[in-house]
């Protein structure tokens, strides 16, 4: 069980920041390091759920590298990250190749169409790999579905074409989104199942991401076995882990001040975050953020509709109960904003960017980056 110690610095955060907490961090990227060593796989951050420049040393001293989904996360891997670089994107655009496969150690095409494409360009300067659609998977949401019906992400085993596979290094799925490593089984059999025959041509296999294995009771003992049974079937093969969100999983809040209280049937508070520019996946995926000491209805006395301080109505974090009355200037503190958050947030409405801080392990907090006016005025 992971201790936050936002508490002892929460005097000194100016609102809103996203704090991410070093031993939190730590403590994920130490359990991925220990999978990694006992099942043999080489794990790389997926960008796309973590991007947090300032942690990357320590992301550095546990993990193998980035894996990126275009060439802006392959150049911030690059300048900000010491490991390889593995990009995959659904589609490269013709300006953009010749960056991306200087910055790529792996790069794995979504088509026969972009592979006939870049082929000429991309071999013999990166090891090439192909994404594959194992067409199983038994992701919760749509939105996060990348084996769905009419999927466009990973080639369907209709769709291949055995004789263009020359030059293919790789193999690459990514079918899972927050789960266990019981879905990994049932991908990695409809995988094996589909294109099995191709695997002794390979040097690599990439798993992708969405294995949650920071989350507690996860079963890692699974997750390991079946990785290194793979690679037993296998002849040893290589197999790289992206995880994305188990790295960020419960790394720190998102912290925010009452600007007002106002009354329309029920008392309502006006924060200084919004759920649609900061915590988007509450409202796109959705989910209930959870809030540090607030309970759900009917648990405690004191009940606030929470919402932000954009003109969109529908800008709410929802209902929430607590043991005492919320006053202007009160801190919430919503659990575990780092993963998917920074990453997505926008200046939606002119709202201010929350901070980026860390909460270090020596107990100081730090102020990262810091967000004004220019940000809105840039975008827009
Ligand atoms: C999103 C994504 C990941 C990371 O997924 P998580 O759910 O954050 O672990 C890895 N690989 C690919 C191709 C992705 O699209």
């Amino acid at each position: 069980m992971k201790i936050s110690k936002i508490e002892t610095v929460l005097a000194q955060i100016n609102t809103p920041a996203y704090v991410c907490e070093e031993a939190l961090l730590e403590e994920n990227l130490k359990l991925l390091k220990e999978v990694s060593e006992r099942s043999g796989a080489t794990i790389l951050l997926a960008l796309k759920g973590f991007a947090f420049k300032a942690l990357a040393p320590l992301v550095d001293t546990y993990l193998s590298g980035c894996t990126c989904s275009g060439l802006h996360e392959a150049k911030f891997a690059k300048e900000f990250f010491k490991g390889s670089v593995c990009t995959y994107s659904p589609a490269y655009k013709e300006e953009d190749i010749d960056e991306v496969i200087a910055l790529s150690e792996h790069l794995i095409f979504n088509s026969f169409n972009q592979w006939e494409k870049y082929k000429h360009k991309a071999m013999g300067k990166t090891s090439c790999g192909l994404r594959l659609n194992p067409e199983v998977s038994s992701s919760p949401v749509d939105l996060y579905n990348p084996c769905g019906l009419y999927s466009r992400l990973g080639i369907t085993k209709e769709n291949m074409q055995y004789d263009k596979l020359e030059g293919i290094e790789g193999l690459h799925f990514h079918a899972l989104c927050e789960q266990d490593a019981d879905a990994l089984e049932a991908v990695l059999k409809g995988f094996e199942e589909r294109f099995g025959e191709l695997i002794s041509r390979m040097k690599w296999i990439n798993f992708g991401g969405g294995h949650h294995i920071t989350r507690e009771g996860y079963d890692v003992e699974k997750f390991i076995t079946l990785i290194r049974d793979f690679r037993e079937r296998h002849n040893d093969i290589t197999v790289y882990l992206e995880p994305g969100e188990a790295v960020g999983w419960q790394t720190g809040p998102l912290v925010a001040s009452v600007l007002d209280i106002v009354h329309n049937g029920m008392d309502i508070a006006i924060l200084d975050i919004s759920a649609e520019a900061h915590m988007p996946d509450t409202l796109a995926m959705p989910y209930r953020a959870q809030i540090r000491g607030a309970g759900e209805l009917g648990e405690k006395p004191h009940v606030y509709r929470l919402g932000g301080p954009t003109c969109l109505a529908g800008d709410i974090m929802g209902d929430y109960t607590f043991d005492a009355p919320l006053h202007i200037g009160d801190k919430l503190i919503f659990e575990d904003m780092i993963h998917y958050t920074i990453v997505k947030n926008t200046t939606f409405n002119g709202v201010k960017l929350p901070d980026l801080a860390v909460l270090r392990k020596d107990g100081a907090y730090e102020v990262v980056s810091h967000f004004g006016y220019d940000e809105y005025k840039r975008r827009n």
